[in-house]
């Protein structure tokens, strides 16, 4: 065929693929296989602890768990000392907005863009995953700046957790997941706002068009927006069911916003997959909840954040006090009647990188054992992402998504507020002990061959 351009030699050719591969950069482990030699390995399933056993990592997946005794060295090998730790599945937050920052300046909201979003979210997700999160579902962003995030994490660009993302969330006119600051002159209306059964499926089919692996939606109204009532339902039971239906059907789970009694009865009833904050929940909710399975998202410890250091303007303050006043009886009660829990903590609201403090709140508020509360942030959450092959326990062929803390957290659930060892995919991202062995950005061939034909020229 005729080349178009006289530059189209063969060695041309070449040089410009080459050019394209030694561009790519990404985090990859340094050698084909790791040896992590553990002082013990929690199996977060039964709360045994076995001495002396090495995690065998062979890429990015787990290979196997054998005693150290009898797991030599071969060469090529990495070998990771763990030996004065407890060696865990890395934890896994359901709730967070890795894209926003810890600011309840209504301003602020109002100056925020997709690209300080952007910005802020890289080094949110760094953060996150030094906290020993290795994963997160990520409900609510702008300008599907949690999409881009994902992705650039999944490319290996940029250190952070593996991420489900919702995009911009579901809501109504004026409510929880609206802007409400600005009067009407200024025609500001939020991303997601859907009302009414067509419009809902649209911003469902939407959302999924641009990358949502997961949707959410504002079931009642919410504490740090303007305008609206947390008791007050905000989406009808008709809507949330052509939510439900269609999401379910298109393979996304669907994550509802709901601190009103109505609005957990109704959202459980169409069949959401989980409930997040669900202040208010009342017996009937509970008994929906647990005839549906939904799962229950407390974001427990903000409450006690806020009340500390929130300083949130008056327009909040009182439904921040409302919530608070219950929603942490509510959750006993919805644990006591064994609703299912998943770690949640609305990260954001406080700074990102303290999400283990709300399994201290299960263990020393709600009465959890640690194990149970492990149990939440590990092979829970990964049942409630749908990523149970993946995540959420140190097993043959999962992801190896490995933590290492000092201590033991089955006595002690506070050691996993200091993670001095994260391991995600196979990946060494933090080891205090021995800083030389975290992996860095290497330079790698492109993930896809550039389309380069002689016809293209
Ligand atoms: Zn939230």
């Amino acid at each position: 065929m005729p080349c178009l351009l006289r530059i189209c030699t063969p060695l041309a050719l070449l040089a410009f693929t080459a050019s394209i591969a030694s561009a790519q950069m990404a985090y990859k482990p340094a050698s084909p296989r790791t040896l992590l030699r553990a002082g013990q390995v929690l199996d977060v399933h039964t709360g045994k602890e076995t001495a002396d056993e090495t995690v065998i990592i062979e890429g990015d997946h787990i290979a196997g768990i054998a005693p150290t005794a009898s797991t030599p060295t071969k060469p090529g090998d990495r070998e990771i000392d763990l030996s004065g730790y407890t060696v865990l599945p890395g934890l896994i937050d359901v709730h967070t907005h890795l894209t926003m920052a810890t600011n309840f300046d209504p301003y602020f909201e109002l100056t925020m863009t997709p690209g300080k979003e952007a910005i802020l979210g890289v080094e949110n997700a760094k953060t996150t995953l030094e906290a020993g999160f290795t994963s997160v579902r990520n409900v609510g962003a702008n300008g599907f700046t949690d999409v881009a995030l994902r992705d650039e994490i999944n490319a290996g660009h940029i250190p952070g957790p593996h991420m489900q993302v919702s995009g911009p969330p579901l809501g109504i006119t004026g409510g929880h997941m609206d802007e409400n600051l600005l009067p009407e002159q200024y025609h500001v209306v939020g991303e997601g706002v859907a009302d009414g059964i067509p419009a809902v499926q649209h911003m469902v089919r939407q959302n999924i068009k641009y990358g949502a692996d997961l949707i959410k939606i504002g079931a009642s109204g919410g504490v740090l927006s303007k305008g609206d009532d947390p008791q007050a339902s905000q989406y009808t039971l008709e809507e949330m069911q052509a939510i439900v239906a269609d999401a379910h059907r298109l393979g996304r789970k669907v994550a509802a916003h709901a601190h009103g009694a109505q609005a957990i009865l109704w959202a459980s009833e169409a069949g959401v997959d989980s409930i997040e904050h669900g202040s208010y929940l009342d017996d009937a909710g509970i008994a929906m909840m647990l005839k549906h399975g939904t799962y229950l998202v407390p974001t427990a410890y903000l409450i006690d954040w806020v009340q500390q250091y929130g300083n949130l303007p008056a327009l909040y303050q009182q439904k921040m006090k409302d919530v608070s006043a219950v929603e942490k009886q509510n959750a006993i009660k919805a644990i006591k009647a064994g609703v299912k829990v998943a770690c949640g903590t609305d990260a954001a609201v406080y700074p990102h990188g303290l999400n283990a403090h709300e399994l201290d709140v299960y263990v020393n508020q709600f009465g959890m054992t640690p194990l149970a509360a492990i149990q939440t942030a590990t092979v829970n959450a990964a049942d409630l992402m749908g990523w149970t092959a993946h995540i959420g326990s140190l097993e043959t062929g999962k992801w190896a998504d490995v933590i290492a803390v000092q201590g033991d957290p089955l006595h002690d659930i506070k050691v996993l507020q200091r993670v001095p060892f994260v391991m995600k995919s196979g990946v060494i991202y933090k080891d205090e002990a021995q800083p030389a062995a975290i992996d860095k950005l290497v330079a790698t061939a492109p993930t896809h061959e550039p389309p380069i034909s002689e016809n293209s020229f």
